[in-house]
């Protein structure tokens, strides 16, 4: 999350009240229910709204709005708040949770999601997170 707001800052995308990037506007971005094609009337989410499902995932985007509203949850805890999709995304293949790590090997080293339970897939963060960047600037 904090990633993602620096590097929107950094390019100057301005957020959509044409203001800096704060994570608090990032977060209410995410946990907008219009992006699964719902309706919010008060804070409620009241049906289906007329306009297609941006992310068709009702699973991702429940478990993002478990996550970011998880009071228990720190922000400046570093390792969790940064790599913003681990334990949200899951694995395609035995459908684990999916956790970022730090991966040293062969003279590289970064972070790297993977599947937990049995390692079946792995990607570098960067892409992920910016696949997920994209999904939140739309
Ligand atoms: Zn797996």
């Amino acid at each position: 999350m904090i990633t993602i707001e620096n590097e929107l800052n950094a390019k100057g995308v301005p957020s959509p009240r044409g203001t800096k990037w704060r994570r608090t506007i990032i977060r209410q971005q995410v946990l907008n229910p219009a992006y699964i094609g719902k309706r919010v009337f008060r804070g409620e989410v009241i049906g289906d709204g007329i306009w297609p499902a941006l992310l068709d995932d009702e699973d991702t985007y429940w478990a993002c709005v478990r996550l970011l509203q998880d009071p228990s949850r720190t922000t400046t805890r570093a390792g969790r708040a940064v790599h913003l999709l681990s334990y949200i995304v899951r694995c395609a293949v035995c459908d684990g949770p999916v956790s970022s790590h730090l991966v040293s090997r062969r003279g590289w080293e970064g972070q790297v999601y993977s599947c937990l339970y049995k390692r079946c897939a792995a990607v570098k963060a960067e892409f992920l997170d910016e696949y997920a960047q994209r999904v939140v600037v739309l």
